[in-house]
């Protein structure tokens, strides 16, 4: 069955290419949907695209105070809670941090494998590996909203 990955990037790639395929994403997904893409919801979503890292929300904020952008904690969440709404980042739990979402289809659950020693975060959406998840909760009567696992490791670049 289809298994999508999204592989660590290499460190010293090309990652002009990837922020701009991100904010190109996010134009267009707003203005299909008639969202307003604001100068904030821009500006916090730009310190994510800036990486593959997951952030945290404080993070994320430091990184807008040396740009001389200053925004309350409570801003940087609704920002946040809006890209979230629309599929753009993903909410790394175990980390309690966000990350860009590297795929074009909306609201999918995943395999999130996660580097503890640079930070970055690769995607995989393998189907069987959801549909395992999805049946053995429902075996116990569980309704899963979405399969996601987070897995703690380390990148082939760090190992
Ligand atoms: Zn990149
Ligand atoms: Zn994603
Ligand atoms: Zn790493």
């Amino acid at each position: 069955m289809l298994t999508r990955i999204n592989p660590f990037p290499e460190p010293n790639h090309d990652h002009q290419r990837c922020h701009s395929a991100i904010m190109q994403r996010a134009r267009q997904l707003c203005k299909t949907r008639g969202l307003r893409l604001t100068k904030q919801r821009l500006q916090v979503l730009d310190v994510l695209a800036n990486s593959h890292k997951a952030l945290g929300a404080y993070e994320i904020r430091d990184i807008l105070e040396q740009q001389d952008i200053h925004l309350a904690p409570i801003s940087v969440y609704r920002q946040l809670d809006f890209l979230l709404e629309n599929n753009l980042i993903h909410r790394i739990a175990s980390l309690n941090a966000f990350m860009v979402c590297s795929h074009k289809d909306n609201n999918h659950g995943g395999q999130f494998l996660i580097c503890e020693k640079c930070g970055v975060v690769a995607e995989l959406i393998d189907l069987d590996i959801n549909d395992v998840i999805t049946t053995c909760a429902e075996k116990t009567g569980f309704n899963a909203k979405q399969p996601i696992v987070e897995v703690p490791g380390l990148c082939k670049y760090c190992q």
